[in-house]
């Protein structure tokens, strides 16, 4: 009987293999798919996922861009720049596949194309059933994305609630450098490149255009309970960026894909078994960015799991959901709060880029709150108390207070 099964092999998955497998733990990795597999994803990844890594990720990096573009409803648009910190732009089936291979370097044993179909529950331990074999461990972490079986199988969530999923049109749209730079340039001078977000394209999402190595990827998502027509919102979307900047861009996107926005309000532990990245619901609810809470949480229920396993305690899971209490969701609530001022309405949108286009310091907070150099708490509150103080006509048109 193994330590461990990890289930399924994004950056979740991947994070917490090779965390618990470094640490000792006896770890199996089972992928439905086979890597590099594609995972279609705008790939921005936030400055802080390098550190919660622990290794260096420039082999897969396709850019490093240091400015986001935020165009308001109205059309208006402002440059937030920090040369200070980096995102980084990367492709999933690259990026994906690294995690897996230094998950396999340090000591998980990876079995791909190897779909987990059921769970069996029994008092000493959890078994996951593919197709044609089963394996068992003390311990096993959900890592299986949004549309994942263990958080049903193991009766830990049924459905997603609609206020807690965002659906995407998006694409990954080839393209040379010159147009790449047509869409994402900062300017005309210098070489370059920014995440360009468009605020208002739909009602509680954004539509935008993140530059890669040889294509850009645009994309168009929302709250689920808030979505009308989504393909007209993409249509319209395409049409504005190709009349904007005399491109012909015609990606044919037939399907919708989903990212469990919010913070977790159900358990996120069952018997023997931990939810974490999508299959727990983490991705931001303000920008949908889903890859570093994914290897955060995956880091957290690597660490719970060795010591239930030393303490051979398998009860102790349940310190999994105090830690992501403390460590990760207050920062999910916070970006949840700031969504539903900002999203409300398209006029909340406008005012809020208006004084982020004229005050530098909310500027910064908001690279702060997105960047995680502060609290989020802390950014949150300061961001309020400057709205409040700085700007009280806007604030009170936008209903804070
Ligand atoms: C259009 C779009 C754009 C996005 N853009 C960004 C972005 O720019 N930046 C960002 O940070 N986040 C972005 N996200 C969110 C991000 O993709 C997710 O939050 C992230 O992939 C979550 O990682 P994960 O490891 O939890 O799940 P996943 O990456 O979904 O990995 C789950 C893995 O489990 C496997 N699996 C599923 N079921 C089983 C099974 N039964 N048995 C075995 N294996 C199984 C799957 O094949 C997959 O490999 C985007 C999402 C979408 C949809």
């Amino acid at each position: 009987m193994r330590d461990l099964i990890v289930v399924g092999s994004g950056p979740a998955g991947a994070t917490c293999a090779r965390k618990a497998a470094l640490r000792g733990l006896d770890v199996l990795l089972l992928e439905k798919s086979r890597h590099p597999r594609e995972k279609l994803c705008g790939g921005a990844l936030n400055p802080r996922v390098p550190k919660a890594l622990g290794f260096d990720i420039r082999p897969v990096l396709d850019r490093e861009v240091h400015s986001a573009r935020i165009h308001a409803p109205s059309g208006r648009n402002f440059l937030v720049t920090n040369h200070g910190l980096s995102s980084y732009m990367i492709r999933r089936n690259r990026f994906d596949s690294y995690l897996v291979q230094k998950a396999e370097e340090a000591g998980a044993q990876v079995i791909q194309d190897s779909e987990v179909v059921a769970l069996q529950q029994t008092r000493s331990a959890v078994r996951a059933l593919c197709r044609g074999d089963s394996y068992e461990s003390h311990l096993l972490v959900g890592a299986d994305g949004a549309e994942g079986i263990v958080a049903r199988e193991s009766g830990i969530r049924s459905s997603w609630p609609p206020n807690r999923m965002a659906l995407c049109m998006a694409a990954d749209v080839s393209m040379d450098e010159a147009d790449i730079r047509k869409l994402t340039a900062v300017d005309g001078e210098s070489d370059e490149l920014a995440m360009e977000f468009y605020l208002g394209t739909v009602d509680w999402g954004y539509g935008w255009c993140f530059p890669k190595a040889e294509s850009v990827c645009i994309g168009i998502g929302c709250r689920m309970d808030r979505m009308r027509n989504l393909q007209v919102a993409w249509m319209r979307f395409l049409k504005r960026i190709n009349e904007e900047k005399g491109l012909s861009i015609r990606p044919a996107v037939e399907d919708t894909f989903k990212v469990p926005v919010g913070y977790p309000e159900w358990s996120l532990v069952g018997r023997r078994i931990m939810l974490t990245g999508d299959a727990a619901g983490l991705a931001s609810p303000l920008t949908g960015e889903g890859i570093y809470y994914a290897i955060v949480s995956g880091s957290i229920a690597a660490d719970v799991s060795v010591q239930a396993i030393e303490s051979k305690n398998a009860q102790e899971v349940l310190a999994f959901s105090q830690r992501m209490r403390k460590e990760l969701i207050p920062e999910l609530e916070s970006a949840e709060f700031i969504a539903r001022r900002l999203m409300k309405s398209t006029r909340s949108l406008e005012i809020a880029c208006e004084v982020a286009q004229k005050d530098r310091i909310i500027r910064d907070l908001i690279i702060q709150f997105v960047a995680g150099s502060r609290s989020a708490q802390k950014s949150r509150n300061s961001m309020l108390k400057r709205m409040l103080i700085h700007h009280p006509l806007e604030s009170a048109l936008m209903g804070l207070g």
